[in-house]
């Protein structure tokens, strides 16, 4: 056979499998060696202040509705005025033959501001202003959890107007609802029949193999790895995932909601420093369903979606063949994770 042919992930069109959903992703990295078209544009910013009458997420400031925010000092949080679910909803299914299904569905939806600053983002809080974030995400996953109907709380970040978030203030958003979502079923029953087979949790033995590799990590500490899965279909698409199989964000110590407040911020720093621009992701905890079971094959993971391809303007869309067919990514998740752990370490604001 010719050496020359011989298939390889650097040259080749190939597929490559997500274990966790059980999808294939197309890469085509012969098309990233084509010459950049486009001008990489820097994007002005503006300067936001460190408080803003006008904002709703501001400490003090009236919400539409009529709450006040109190004054507060750390990580605040409070159900979104304008919640997708409603804890009183009544139960019900509906049907119409095969074809035709729905059915009701409870939950809660919450607001978390990060910060009383106006004029912070994540990469730009200290770790030990991220932790009270951590702490708080723990209280609520625990609390909303232990409601009777609440099955799946899912944690999450939109940040960045091209990602649709409305207000810059720093802020995330917990749903927790009675039916397990899409994204997490999917993820749970890969990992449910991967333990079953071999004991360990899937991400274990993935982490274990990634480390092992080194070609797709950016970071770590002592209890957290960030990396870019061999998976990924955004260009600078990110995991961050616990050393320690832990089901949930409800069996962290102390240590390691520092470690996971440390790794959050080195990993958005990068994001910040690879174009100079603060950089739009949505970001989510997926961890053990809250439906009264034990989960041993669930291990605690973030994934990160960022859409930023080749500089602070240019995108990638999700259109055509990837709407029909499936994803499709041109620079590989090896030469993403080169690019971005070469950056500075230091947020480039401060340099
Ligand atoms: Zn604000
Ligand atoms: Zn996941």
């Amino acid at each position: 056979m010719n050496l020359m042919s011989e298939f390889n992930l650097i040259d080749h069109p190939h597929r490559r499998y997500n274990p966790l959903n059980g999808e294939w992703i197309l890469v085509s990295p012969h098309r990233a060696k084509r010459p950049w078209q486009g001008q990489v544009e820097k994007v002005v910013e503006d300067v936001r202040p460190k408080y803003d009458p006008k904002c709703y997420l501001c400490p003090g400031n009236e919400r539409i509705g009529g709450h006040i925010n109190p004054e507060y000092t750390e990580p605040f949080a409070f159900v979104n005025d304008f919640s997708s679910l409603l804890n009183d909803t009544p139960e019900g299914s509906w049907t119409d033959g095969e074809l035709f299904k729905a059915d009701s569905e409870q939950g809660i939806c919450k607001v978390i501001c990060f910060s009383p600053r106006h004029d912070l983002t994540i990469p730009q809080m200290e770790v030990d202003e991220i932790k009270p974030v951590i702490d708080l995400w723990q209280k609520e996953y625990n609390e909303l959890g232990a409601i009777p109907f609440i099955n799946y709380v899912q944690i999450f970040e939109n940040k960045g107007s091209i990602m649709g978030c409305s207000n810059p203030h720093p802020h995330g958003q917990i749903w927790a609802s009675k039916a397990i979502p899409v994204e997490p079923e999917k993820e749970s029953i890969r990992q449910l029949a991967y333990f079953e087979k071999h004991g360990r949790t899937l991400l274990a033995d993935y982490l274990d193999a990634e480390l092992k590799k080194e070609v797709r990590l950016l970071a770590s500490n002592d209890h957290f790895v960030a990396l870019i899965p061999f998976w990924a279909v955004w260009p600078f698409e990110a995991m961050i995932v616990s050393r320690k199989q832990l089901q949930s964000i409800a069996q962290m110590n102390d240590a390691e909601k520092l470690a996971l407040a440390d790794i959050y911020k080195q990993l958005t720093v990068m994001y910040d420093n690879l174009f100079e621009v603060s950089f739009a992701y949505s970001a989510g905890i997926h961890q053990a369903p809250t439906d009264g079971k034990d989960h041993p094959e669930w291990h605690f993971h973030m994934h990160f979606y960022p859409p930023l391809l080749r500089s602070a303007s240019v995108k990638k869309f999700m259109v055509g063949y990837e709407m029909l067919a499936n994803p499709q990514r041109d620079i590989t998740p090896e030469l993403s994770a080169q690019r971005l752990r070469e950056l500075p370490k230091v947020h480039y604001r401060l340099i």
